[in-house]
């Protein structure tokens, strides 16, 4: 099944659109990888997530193209490494990112980790704003900024950023930190939104939810995620999963369900250790 035709959008405070559901890159590679791309593509994802620290923009690229879909039509993020920071580095890789994707500009361009103990995130957010302003990027957002860090931009630059892409998975809903997204206008993407390797595919919350829709537990898990109002970035390398992790529009979990699921979450509910408050990424 196409559902392209039935992903909802999102509008973002730049007054731009993504769909509801985008797809992870993370860690597909080579030809293997684009081909797990296109695939993504043909059964209907029209948002790609990348980095430059996945080193697949040019499979990314690559498969836009295969794709033989209009560029106007797909969607790609990619994000600067913390190693870029500084203000004229953070051009430059912006600008490696549309060589390597070959693309002339990037739909949403975002900082990867805040990383405090450099102390450069706002310079990097200013190299956004003035890409933005150059065309080269069309929305502006980050990945792993706290309240802090969100404020300490605004306060820079005058500048909300459109998205922050964070952790958000059924172990560590993010209940505080969507709730601040929510009062500044700012739209939370959710990374390992499956819980990757910890998937909560078994919890009583998950499975009876799914077996009251009809669905898997995975569909479950995209909808609540759909249904807080959060943009989930599902990884899949089978077109199987792929389809089915879009294919979400056609049920809604009670209040109940969502509310039984966000439950699950926990204090110490992080795949790894990645605060942004002190986990770094270069
Ligand atoms: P995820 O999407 O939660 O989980 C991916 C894993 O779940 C893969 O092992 C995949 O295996 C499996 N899977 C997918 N669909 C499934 C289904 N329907 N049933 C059972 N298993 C399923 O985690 P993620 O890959 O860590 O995160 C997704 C994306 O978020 C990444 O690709 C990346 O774009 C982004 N990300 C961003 C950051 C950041 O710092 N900004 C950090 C981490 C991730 P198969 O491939 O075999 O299906």
């Amino acid at each position: 099944m196409d559902t392209t035709t039935t992903t909802p959008l999102h509008q973002l405070r730049d007054g731009t659109t993504l769909p509801a559901v985008g797809f992870g890159t993370y860690p597909l590679r080579g030809e293997d990888g684009i081909r797990a791309m296109v695939s993504a593509i043909e059964v209907g994802y029209r948002l790609l997530d990348t980095a430059v620290n996945y080193e697949n923009e040019q499979e990314v690229g690559e498969a836009i193209r295969r794709s033989g879909l209009p560029r106007e039509q797909l969607q790609v993020q990619s994000k600067i490494p913390g190693r870029d920071h500084a203000y004229d580095r953070a051009v430059a890789s912006v600008e490696g990112s549309l060589r390597r994707l070959g693309l002339e500009q990037l739909d949403v361009g975002l900082i990867h980790w805040p990383n405090p103990s450099v102390g450069r995130y706002v310079e990097a957010w200013r190299a956004l704003v003035d890409l933005r302003e150059r065309g080269l990027v069309r929305s502006i957002g980050v990945s792993n900024f706290t309240e802090r860090h969100l404020q300490d931009a605004i306060d820079a630059t005058g500048q909300t950023p459109a998205v922050n892409q964070v952790e958000v998975h059924p172990w560590f809903p993010q209940v505080e930190l969507r709730a601040v997204h929510e009062r500044l206008g700012i739209l939370t993407q959710s990374w390992s939104p499956l819980g990757k390797r910890n998937a909560p595919f078994a919890e009583p919350a998950v499975t009876e939810a799914a077996a009251a829709h009809g669905v898997s537990p995975a569909q479950v898990v995209v909808r609540w995620h759909v249904q807080l109002g959060a943009l989930p970035l599902p990884k899949s390398a089978n077109r199987e999963r792929q389809q089915s992790n879009l294919d979400v529009f056609g049920f809604a979990l009670t209040e109940a369900e969502v509310a039984a699921i966000t439950a699950l979450g926990r204090a110490d509910g992080r795949l790894f250790d990645g605060d942004p408050d002190t986990h770094e990424e270069m």
